[in-house]
């Protein structure tokens, strides 16, 4: 079955003014538009047509370009809608919030190493939150379209928070002021979602 761009659960304008309804209609209409598409012609009528996205990413020959950059596009937008909301920011709570002070000692040190990992990833990638096997979580950026299922990657465990640092993910907006997007994205963060993927992993 073929991969489908999902529907957002909120309007292009809606994260305003963290980021604007332009970059969000072309991020999603047309990037992550294209990675679907890209990773439908690309995994139709092979094996991986009958594997779900977790599959194919954990399973992933990291030669097979086509699918490690559509495949890895494909997951990482779809975590990155849902991991954003207008009713979004503020501070994680429960289990998450506990484990977040566990691993870091703060929400602030948490977010000062994310937003790090975020400003100093070279080039286009993503900085992740992670837990790990062992019910820890984790802080750690890849490069292009690369995740953190994908074997062999530095950066493991299962993403649970997600902040795409392409260029066209803030340029329109932004330009060159990387930073000031990272400080915006935690203005729109769904807590809710990420604790719901939390507590899901563990
Ligand atoms: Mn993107």
């Amino acid at each position: 079955m073929a991969f489908e761009l999902p529907t957002l659960s909120y309007a292009y304008d809606a994260l305003e003014p963290n980021i604007d309804a332009l970059t969000m209609e072309i991020h999603h209409g047309k990037h992550h538009n294209g990675y679907t598409t890209n990773l439908n012609n690309a995994i139709s009528n092979t094996p991986l047509a009958n594997q779900t996205i977790e599959e194919i990413l954990k399973g992933l020959d990291m030669e097979n370009k086509i699918v490690r950059n559509n495949g890895g596009g494909f997951y990482n937008h779809c975590l990155f809608w849902e991991i954003m909301s207008p009713d979004g920011g503020g501070l994680p709570s429960g289990d998450l919030a506990n484990a977040i002070n566990e691993a870091f000692g703060s929400f602030d040190t948490f977010k000062t190493e994310f937003a790090k990992a975020a400003a100093t990833q070279f080039g286009s990638g993503w900085a992740w939150l992670c837990l790990q096997k062992n019910g820890s979580l984790e802080v750690c950026k890849t490069a292009n379209q690369d995740n953190p299922l994908m074997p062999g990657i530095s950066c493991d465990g299962i993403p649970i928070l997600g902040i795409d640092v392409w260029e066209h993910a803030y340029y329109l907006n932004y330009q060159n002021r990387r930073p000031d997007y990272i400080n915006a994205f935690f203005n729109v963060v769904n807590w809710s979602k990420v604790s719901e993927l939390f507590i899901a992993g563990v």
